[in-house]
């Protein structure tokens, strides 16, 4: 389990004091349910925390983190990466999920907020449903300080999964309803069915 290194954010002169975290992994990991945990810790201390999401993540409610064990935290859906900078304000953590949806200015914005004494944690998936670097996460975790990838279980034999399958042949980027659409597999049996055109 990923334990915090001595947290400093409330001197006066907050420089050196930020550092970047990822959570990343397949859908089903637990990454969004890891990130609250984290936040929710912080909270307790009294840190404040801002925590944002792409807009176009729209599942569940608009103004919710909402897990899928129903463990949700307020907070902001944004447009535009860029945005962030903007609403961060004086936050000690902020809090960022489904980061892969974001465009590439999000590496600048988290080695921003990170630069300015925040504690920035970005939960995302790794991988598309192709098995490719997904948007600004191999970027992020190249510039953070810690890197937790968290596993699902393989949906088809047990073992441990890090691919996202998708059961649809939809075009779509960006599918909602996760449950329905995808599931969780190991290497081995993400690749016996991968034909680089999902399957219907
Ligand atoms: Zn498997």
């Amino acid at each position: 389990m990923f334990v915090e290194p001595r947290i400093d954010s409330f001197k006066a002169d907050r420089k050196g004091a930020g550092w970047i975290e990822v959570i990343c992994g397949s859908m089903f990991s637990g990454k969004t349910e890891e990130l609250i945990r984290r936040l929710n810790r912080a909270k307790i201390a009294k840190q404040k925390i801002e925590i944002f999401k792409p807009a176009v993540d729209t599942r569940y409610h608009e103004t919710s983190v909402v897990s899928h064990d129903e463990s949700s935290i307020r907070s902001t859906p944004v447009q535009f990466a860029d945005d962030i900078l903007l609403l961060a304000g004086n936050s000690d953590v902020v809090g960022i999920d489904e980061a892969q949806f974001f465009d590439l200015e999000l590496i600048h914005v988290a080695r921003t907020l990170a630069n300015q004494g925040k504690r920035v944690i970005l939960a995302g998936l790794d991988m598309d449903f192709k098995g490719e670097p997904f948007g600004p996460m191999p970027s992020l975790m190249g510039i953070a300080e810690f890197v937790t990838k968290v596993h699902a279980i393989c949906m088809k034999c047990g073992g441990v999964a890090s691919y996202s399958y998708r059961l649809t042949a939809s075009d779509k980027k960006v599918l909602l309803g996760e449950h329905d659409a995808y599931e969780a597999r190991c290497r081995n049996c993400f690749y016996q069915d991968f034909k680089d055109e999902p399957k219907s």
